[in-house]
């Protein structure tokens, strides 16, 4: 039996043939999904009653269909207060150790921020960067901390084949987030730039998602 693609993180909430998908549900805005879902609180949609939001996605985040904590992290595009961005973030990575589920990280010109939180919080659950689209040397320097990295349809431009060139394939992700693409085709131009065979791509992907998640779709 062939893997199904892995789509690690999406907000697409329609289900597609042979590809396993990760959907994101934003605790206060997305209804809570029947299907595998990761579940957090993302830094622009904080509410002001802070505390019964965080409640919801404590009782989210127990749930067997709840495989990861996020997306949720530290935005230096939004509005939200920065300190409430702090305090939410925290609170998230003490919910995914406690939850023993890895964490999924929105992360906006704050990297330095964010490694910091994460290293003060004592993250003890796998880290995966989403829609990473930044340089190979600041992802070496997440790999370094252990972290994992997740490409999306940025890739697409053909300005990151060198990262895609220097990434250990198996800290790697794929996904669509919320743009209207299909992960082959992310899988595709990656197998392309990489000069790997989809075969090996798809086993190696699917290899990262049961190791990461726990999770067997068999
Ligand atoms: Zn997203």
């Amino acid at each position: 039996m062939r893997v199904p693609y892995i789509d690690i993180h999406t907000h697409d909430r329609d289900k597609q043939d042979d590809v396993l998908s990760l959907q994101n549900c934003i605790v206060s805005k997305d209804h809570f999904p029947s299907t595998i879902c990761s579940v957090g609180i993302h830094p622009w949609y904080i509410d002001n009653d802070f505390d019964t939001q965080y409640q919801i996605s404590e009782t989210y985040a127990a749930s067997e269909n709840v495989l990861a904590i996020g997306e949720c992290g530290l935005d230096k595009l939004t509005e939200t207060k920065w300190e409430k961005q702090i305090r939410c973030f925290e609170l998230q990575i003490q919910l995914a150790n406690i939850v023993g589920k890895p964490i999924i990280i929105h992360c906006v010109r704050a990297y330095q921020e964010t490694f910091q939180v994460l290293l003060q919080q004592k993250v003890a659950v796998p880290v995966i960067f989403h829609g990473f689209n930044k340089n190979t040397a600041l992802a070496q320097s997440a790999l370094k901390k252990g972290y994992l990295i997740s490409l999306g349809a940025d890739i697409l431009f053909g300005s990151k084949n060198n990262l895609i060139n220097n990434l250990p394939l198996e800290k790697v992700f794929l996904e669509t987030d919320d743009k209207s693409i299909s992960i082959v085709d992310i899988y595709t131009y990656f197998c392309a730039a990489r000069k790997i065979s989809m075969d090996q791509l798809r086993n190696q992907l699917a290899q990262n998602f049961q190791n990461v998640f726990k999770y067997s779709y068999l």
